[in-house]
């Protein structure tokens, strides 16, 4: 079976713009799970000749209309069981958030390989915003552009090492 990455993340930071430029058309049917629909959420990513499944978690919906920071964390705790790599994706544009600490928070303990990218970095001039996220305790972020397709190669990168 192939390895498993999921990428995590807070509402609209860009994960499903990330995931659909990881997988292009190569989007994997699963069935459903009772309460779970896992349409559109399963792809396939290549990368320097390795192949890995990769989910959208925020795809996953929940059954009740959970508040949102509980959906957030719900997400991350299913990625946390299913996956071997983690992306951690967070926004340019917003900074670090208190749902980011706390995504951290739970990613840091599940003790899985993380890969933190920080999306939205469409122009040189927000390479600034991308330092606060050293804070979060993940290293280096990777700075990309969900819109025009920039670092995606560099997160490929760090993804499959991971691997
Ligand atoms: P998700 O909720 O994390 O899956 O986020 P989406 O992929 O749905 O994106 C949320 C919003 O951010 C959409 O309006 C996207 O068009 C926008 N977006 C995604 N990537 C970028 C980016 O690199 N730069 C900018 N400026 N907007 C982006
Ligand atoms: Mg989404």
């Amino acid at each position: 079976a192939r390895p498993v990455v999921a990428i995590v993340g807070r509402p609209n930071v860009g994960k499903s713009t990330i995931f659909n430029r990881i997988i292009g058309d190569r989007l994997a049917i699963v069935e459903d799970k009772p309460g779970i629909t896992r349409d559109r959420i399963y792809g396939i990513g290549e990368w320097n000749g390795k192949s890995f499944s990769i989910i959208d978690t925020g795809g996953i919906e929940l059954d009740d209309q959970e508040p949102i920071l509980k959906s957030i964390r719900m997400q991350a705790e299913l990625a946390i069981e299913e996956a071997d790599v983690i992306v951690f994706m967070c926004d340019a544009k917003d900074g670090v958030t208190g749902s980011d600490e706390e995504v951290a928070n739970l990613l840091y303990r599940s003790g899985k390989p993380i890969v933190l990218s920080v999306n939205k970095v469409d122009n040189l001039g927000r390479m600034d915003n991308i330092y606060e996220f050293y804070n979060l305790g993940f290293g280096e972020p990777i700075a990309v552009s969900g819109s025009h397709g920039t670092g995606v190669g560099d997160l490929l990168d760090e993804i499959v090492n991971k691997l």
